[in-house]
């Protein structure tokens, strides 16, 4: 076995790594940018090197300083997770030369794999199917236009050196099609610095299914079974969960072999998944394979009883593979959801921030927290928003499930915005249950899963008011005089605080309360109700109201505060003065920046009428193009924006007028 290794990462991937390294009996190096100094995998390691700057490009990507902290600390190898350096063949060659151990495949085989056209077109000498398309050299948009005339619509455009969804488009009829290539190639040239693209015909409920593999260095290469990512967003991975609910024993055989032919094409050494599109016949087609450890390779360790990084290490330590393909076994059911700062209500834009406030379930022999966050850290720019990743397992699909919905509730996140309620909404559908899986899910089911988070009801209001004056109380609780309980010396009196309903379209609504005995009577528009009640130090809000009982969690830092009931969380802030009641009609008139960023287009003028779901502009924001679309139909009023413009987050963009 080795006896180190230096994790060239961060996040949840490189505590992750670190766990199994230890386990193993290896002395394990982080390494950091200034932005991660107090970083969870910082202090996890046996010892951390500093290699640079917050941007990526000046540290995590900077191949020397990681190789000089390698050497400078007598790292006998390099694990690179996944993202950053992990699939780049010059990285790995580097380490060749520095006599590091890359864990991973030799660069060549990276390189084989590395543009997605190359690989293709090695996977069809191969004998791997593919999707029909385009992958050729030639990349005049008029050539690029033909082959998709060809090919039929709608086709996909895909940035050959793609990753993460982005760089990729799709043209739903000719068109479309030289906008969509001119935006897929901006945000390509924006992300690999890489605009070469290929066009593929676009399936239309393919289901996402991958296999992973496993080689050695001694000719033995398994796979593991599959994994079906096929809900997804922005064609980025949601859940995924192992087996693919469905999967027969042949198909899975059929897929694991034509898996296992494309990494020993190439040579293949150590962990990778080849990625595929399954279609409602059964054929399958070959998309690209991942010369890495994937993000959601937890679900396959739960289901084969295995560590897959454990392999990795053995594997790079020169070991066989520790079991042979007849010898694997698939027990039981996993899924993963990944919880991302990020607002699927407001087409799944990420979100920076300072984590205020952190939960997650314990872990059991059924439920794993993969995460490299704790509270009080940020979520920046600099890097990937993915906060954790929830992973549980259990006998069958429902029963997983099932578990998924509890661990999911017992989560509880604050200080920004993250997909934990559609995390939750998705874990309850009834479609979803049914395992009626193809990558359109999300924009199918849309109604029933948006907005994640309601408009916050008459009881979210109350309770998150209830917590503001309760935790208002802790100040001086023997102090008569100071205790902010509203007695006073001439008999109690209505009082009133204003709570912004953040997540429910910024409404403002104005809360009118006396103070009783052990709670609070609040005036509502017709009717009051009593509420008594107490909050734990932990956050934890127990409550009566109107004679039921609830349990809530809640969380303030500053003027914010969030409630979490029945699985949703309700972000509000409470107004610094009173303000008028506006009401969520008057709120749904303004379109607001959902996050900093650049105004790359406006689609409307003022005067212009709308339909609901209509483009109105196009923002640019960590290096990704979102379109603001109209939640309602109207007249726009005002356009307070124009293409260039670098804007705020919650600055006004555009207002509608009011209708009547
Ligand atoms: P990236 O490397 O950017 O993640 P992939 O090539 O892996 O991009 O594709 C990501 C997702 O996009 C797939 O999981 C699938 O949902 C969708 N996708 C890719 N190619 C096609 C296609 N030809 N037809 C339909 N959907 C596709």
């Amino acid at each position: 076995m080795l006896k180190s290794v230096l994790i060239a990462n961060r996040g949840e991937i490189a505590c992750r790594v670190i766990k199994t390294a230890r386990r193993l009996g290896l002395r394990t190096i982080a390494v950091y940018s200034d932005a991660d100094a107090d970083a969870l995998h910082v202090a996890m390691a046996d010892e951390a090197v500093r290699i640079g700057g917050p941007f990526a490009r000046d540290s995590y990507l900077k191949m020397d300083a990681v190789i000089a902290a390698a050497k400078q600390t007598g790292a006998e190898a390099i694990h690179p997770g996944y993202g950053f350096l992990s699939e780049n063949a010059g990285f790995a060659q580097a380490c060749a030369e520095a006599k590091i151990v890359f864990v991973g495949p030799p660069a060549s085989a990276i390189r084989a794999m590395g543009g997605k056209s190359e690989a293709k077109a090695l996977m069809a000498k191969a004998g791997v199917p593919l999707v029909p398309g385009y992958h050729g050299d030639d990349q005049d948009p008029a050539r690029l236009e033909k082959s998709a005339d060809e090919i039929g619509y709608p086709v996909l455009i895909k940035a050959s050196a793609g990753g993460g969804g982005k760089g990729m488009k799709v043209a739903q009829k000719k068109s479309e099609f030289r906008d969509q290539l001119a935006s897929a190639k901006r945000e390509a040239q924006n992300s690999f610095s890489d605009d070469r693209m290929l066009i593929e015909k676009y399936l239309t409920r393919p289901r996402h299914v991958e296999i992973q593999v496993f080689a050695d260095t001694h000719g033995n290469c398994v796979y593991l079974f599959e994994r079906d990512c096929s809900i997804q967003r922005r064609h980025q991975k949601v859940i995924e969960e192992a087996p693919a609910p469905g999967m027969t024993v042949a198909l899975r055989q059929r897929m694991g072999e034509a898996a296992v032919t494309a990494a020993k094409s190439i040579g293949y050494v150590g962990a990778g998944t080849v990625e595929f599109l399954l279609d409602a016949d059964g054929s399958f087609y070959f998309m690209e394979m991942n010369t890495r450890l994937q993000v959601e390779h937890p679900v396959t360790e739960f289901i084969t009883g295995l560590d897959l990084v454990e392999w990795q290490l053995r594997v790079a330590a020169g070991e066989k593979l520790p079991l042979a393909q007849d010898q694997l076994v698939l027990n039981g059911h996993a899924l993963e959801v990944r919880i991302y700062a990020e607002d699927p209500d407001r087409d799944f834009l990420p979100q920076t921030g300072r984590i205020t406030h952190l939960r997650f379930p314990a872990e059991t022999a059924h439920v794993r927290v993969d995460t490299g966050i704790t509270e009080g850290k940020a979520i920046s720019t600099y890097y990937d928003p993915m906060i954790a990743k929830l992973v549980v397992w259990d006998r069958d699909r429902g029963a997983a499930l099932a578990q998924l919905r509890r661990a999911l509730a017992e989560t509880e996140i604050s200080g920004l915005v993250t997909n934990t309620a559609f995390l939750a909404k998705l874990a309850g559908n009834k479609a979803f249950a049914k395992a009626d899986l193809d990558t359109g899910f999300i924009g199918r089911h849309e109604k029933e899963l948006l907005p994640s988070v309601p408009a916050a009801g008459d009881e979210a209001l109350l309770l998150a008011a209830t917590g503001l004056l309760l935790s208002g109380r802790s100040v001086a609780e023997d102090d008569p005089w100071s205790v902010a309980d509203g007695w006073r010396l001439y008999g109690g009196g209505q009082d009133h605080l204003s709570l912004i309903d953040i997540s429910g379209g910024q409404a403002i609504h104005r809360i009118v309360f006396d103070y009783a005995k052990g709670g609070f009577v609040f005036h509502l528009k017709k009717s009051t109700m009593l509420v008594t009640a107490t909050l734990s130090s932990e956050g934890r809000l127990g409550a009566e109201l109107g004679g039921r009982r609830v349990w809530a969690g809640f969380a303030k830092s500053g003027d914010d505060v969030t409630l979490f009931l029945d699985g949703a969380s309700y972000r509000m802030r409470q107004a610094p003065i009173a303000m008028e009641d506006e009401g969520a009609e008057a709120a749904a008139l303004r379109i607001i920046a959902p996050m900093p960023g650049r105004i790359i287009a406006v689609h409307v003028a003022e005067g212009t009428q709308v339909e609901k779901g209509a483009p109105l502009a196009v923002l640019e924001a960590m290096k990704m193009e979102h379109v603001l679309k109209a939640g309602h139909s109207g007249t726009i009023e005002h356009v307070g924006c124009k293409p260039g413009d670098q804007i705020r987050e919650g600055q006004e963009l555009l207002r509608f007028a009011a209708p009547g």
